[in-house]
């Protein structure tokens, strides 16, 4: 099991990769561009690729996510074909540097409907996919439900992937942090839990594990990310997760608020430490 961090890109890919070896990340999520904006980045593929190849040697995987402020199922014409644009961007630029996949928050419906706001969804990406033809992959990731979010339960993100008409190139990213806040991750009822997200047609799609303590306890559908061990989840349950076999061989990412990117090292500690024993 590959476990690694979110790091910033800002100086470099190689410095990025540098500083995840020192922390003993295994894998590497990074934003393409700025995570507040869908402003396109100009880039050279070749360079990028360059960079890519010589630091293939650290042996560490990679994986993009795309900006904050990206919603999937936006009803605004001009927003969407920006949104579209950007995504496509992300997906480039992922590819260039070699990552397998692009981690997509599912989109909020604000307003207009679930049914239309999952519509919408399906529409954007199919398009995204039309638009995008390479190897890296788009990740939904489940998310916690918050105002107006898609993509909660299994069965939605299932839903959505079924009407998907590239869906083969689609997978799933899986959030702790976001399923427990979500209502999903019930560690109360463990055992029904394990095996509805062990449904072979959900587990297969899972590619990318964000492996996130709760500050917000079970159900609040409020999506704040806290340390390992430090929040509602607690150390136990997310050993219990980690250790389950749910997802075999899924990359793990770790995006908990720490100081500084250097305090990551010791939560990618306490996640081995987890697997390990
Ligand atoms: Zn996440
Ligand atoms: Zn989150």
């Amino acid at each position: 099991m590959r476990i690694g961090c979110h790091l910033s890109i800002s100086k470099g890919f190689a410095a990025m990769l540098r500083v995840g070896q020192e922390l003993g990340a295994e894998i590497v999520q990074y934003f393409p561009k700025n995570p507040r904006s869908y402003r396109l980045k100009a880039f050279d593929p070749v360079q990028l690729r360059k960079e890519y190849e010589e630091t293939r040697e650290l042996d560490i995987v990679t994986v993009a996510h795309s900006p904050y402020v990206t919603n999937l199922s936006t009803g605004d014409p001009e927003l969407r074909e920006t949104t579209i644009a950007s995504i496509v961007n992300d997906l480039e630029i992922a590819d260039a540097y070699g990552s397998s996949g692009l981690v997509i928050h599912c989109g909020k419906h604000v307003g207009q409907g679930e049914r239309r706001g999952l519509e919408l969804m399906i529409e954007a990406i199919d398009e995204i996919m039309q638009r995008y033809e390479g190897p890296t992959r788009i990740l939904l990731e489940n998310t916690a439900g918050q105002g107006s979010e898609l993509g909660r339960t299994v069965d939605e993100l299932l839903t959505i992937h079924e009407r998907l008409s590239f869906s083969n190139r689609v997978g799933f990213c899986f959030d702790t942090c976001h399923a427990f806040a979500g209502g999903v991750l019930d560690f109360e009822h463990w055992d029904e839990v394990k095996s509805e997200l062990m449904r072979e047609e959900f587990r297969s799609k899972v590619e990318l594990v964000h492996l996130n303590d709760s500050m917000m306890p079970f159900g609040d559908k409020k999506d704040r990310h806290q340390l390992l061990g430090q929040g509602e989840i607690g150390a136990d349950n997310l050993r219990l997760f980690l250790t389950s076999d749910i997802f075999p061989g899924v990359g793990v990412v770790i995006e908990t608020p720490v100081e500084k990117e250097r305090d990551y090292a010791g939560e990618i500690a306490i996640a081995r430490q987890w697997v390990s024993v």
